[in-house]
């Protein structure tokens, strides 16, 4: 994509009321907009990365068996009622509005009630389990504090994969692939070091839970991390039971801030006994499913890589999620053979399935620089007078600032590699 044709621009400084260090990085690189407090829209880079670290996702979810789809937001107070969750006691962040044809519905701040009663009309006999079904789903949530950027919003995609099983068995087995799939998923995106398995609260489904924490200092929770084991005991749970339960001593842990990215959740029959969810086993008596629960937020994932990767000069995209794999520069100062050559260089690319963003555009060399390095594309390419004098074109990474020039040739190659 030609930068010069590309709608948004960045900006040297963000909105005064907006805090969070993700944001204001994001908003200024042009990947963002700020409608409100916890209300953010993607634009077209921004949109590419939550593009790109939801496929990440989607491809580990399907590894393990899940099946895709998408469900409706709004949700019938009948359903909720069933499982004692429509009242604001129950979930206290709901978002509910009136029909104008008369009664209430709500905005789903998440799916277990609305899935667990479609699942009823499919499955009746073991023969139909286990079964595992996901979406990438937009959830609203009346969040009482919304000053974390797009790390937590009032209006957000969630992936929420839930599991139906047979057994209390069958159920565990799925629920450590789901967190070996997670394991993945936070090293394919880049954070895959400081992001540590916690043992959590099960809060009202059951004694305990797993979230997928994140070390970082703009964090909302505590957790105890032991880095020789590389595990977390979050600090609600932090008891000489759960230590003892680890095989872990409080001597051992650091007390860290951390952003939870994710959590895989026993559900037991708390949703299938409530809303009718039943099999017949091979004895032909009738059962309650063992249902679990797995999410993850994509936008709160790439506010976390935001926070934990970027330096003084802006953002740092892993490959894998990067907006595009390449940021070519023209460095041209008016001279036509240095925009021809940057032209055919563009051009070699998208001949070879590369995606770069191109800066084509007419302006200082310095202000392309520093753009590049905010807006954080990882591979870089630069064509100028001096680069074509010394037979190429010039390489350098984001981070490291090693560079090199590279014939025509061989640009290809360079950046497969
Ligand atoms: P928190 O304790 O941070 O409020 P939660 O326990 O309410 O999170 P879940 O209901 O389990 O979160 O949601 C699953 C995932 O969705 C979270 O791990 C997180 O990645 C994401 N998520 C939750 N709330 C938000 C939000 N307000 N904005 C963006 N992402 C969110
Ligand atoms: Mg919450």
């Amino acid at each position: 994509m030609r930068q010069s044709q590309l709608f948004t621009k960045t900006r040297k400084l963000a909105p005064k009321d907006e805090v969070a260090k993700n944001a204001q990085l994001l908003i200024r690189a042009g990947f963002i907009h700020k409608e409100m407090a916890g209300a953010y829209s993607y634009l077209p880079l921004g949109l590419r990365v939550l593009t790109n670290i939801e496929n990440i996702i989607r491809e580990e979810m399907n590894a393990i068996g899940g099946q895709e789809i998408t469900m409706t937001a709004l949700q019938s107070p009948a359903l909720w009622k069933k499982s004692d969750r429509w009242r604001d006691d129950a979930i206290d962040v709901w978002f509910k509005t009136e029909l104008k044809s008369g009664g209430e519905l709500g905005l789903a701040t998440t799916h277990e009630e609305p899935l667990t009663a479609l699942m009823a009309e499919y499955i009746s006999s073991y023969k139909d389990l286990p079964k595992y079904v996901y979406q990438f789903q937009t959830k609203f949530r009346n969040e009482l504090r919304a000053k974390s950027g797009i790390m937590r919003t009032r209006e957000f995609v969630m992936k929420d994969l839930y599991s139906f099983s047979r057994s209390e068995e069958e159920f565990r087995t799925f629920y450590e692939q789901c967190a070996a799939a997670y394991v993945k998923i936070f090293k394919r995106v880049g954070i895959g070091q400081m992001t540590f398995r916690t043992f959590a609260s099960g809060g009202s489904f059951s004694k305990y839970s797993d979230e997928f924490q994140t070390l970082c200092d703009a964090g909302e929770d505590t957790v105890h991390l032991h880095r020789g084991k590389g595990i977390a005991v979050n600090k609600e749970v932090y008891t000489d039971e759960v230590l003892a339960d680890l095989g872990i001593k409080k001597e051992e842990l650091e007390e860290v801030k951390a952003i939870e990215v994710g959590n895989i959740f026993p559900l037991g029959t708390r949703f299938s006994d409530a809303l009718g969810l039943t099999f017949k086993d091979d004895k032909g008596t009738e059962q309650p499913v063992v249902m679990g629960s797995y999410g993850i937020g994509p936008g709160r994932l790439m506010g976390t890589i935001v926070e934990v990767l970027s330096d003084e000069k802006g953002i740092v995209w892993p490959k894998e999620i990067s907006p595009f794999p390449v940021h070519l520069i023209s460095v041209s100062s008016g001279n036509a053979d240095v925009v021809g050559e940057a032209d055919r260089i563009y051009e070699l690319l998208k001949e070879n399935g590369i995606e770069a963003l191109y800066d084509d555009r007419d302006i200082r060399a310095g202000e392309k620089f520093a753009d590049a390095d905010l807006i954080g594309i990882p591979t870089r390419l630069v064509v100028s007078e001096k680069t074509m004098t010394e037979g190429g074109v010039e390489v350098s990474g984001r981070q490291n600032g090693a560079t090199a020039i590279v014939s025509e040739n061989e640009v290809i190659e360079r950046i497969r590699n």
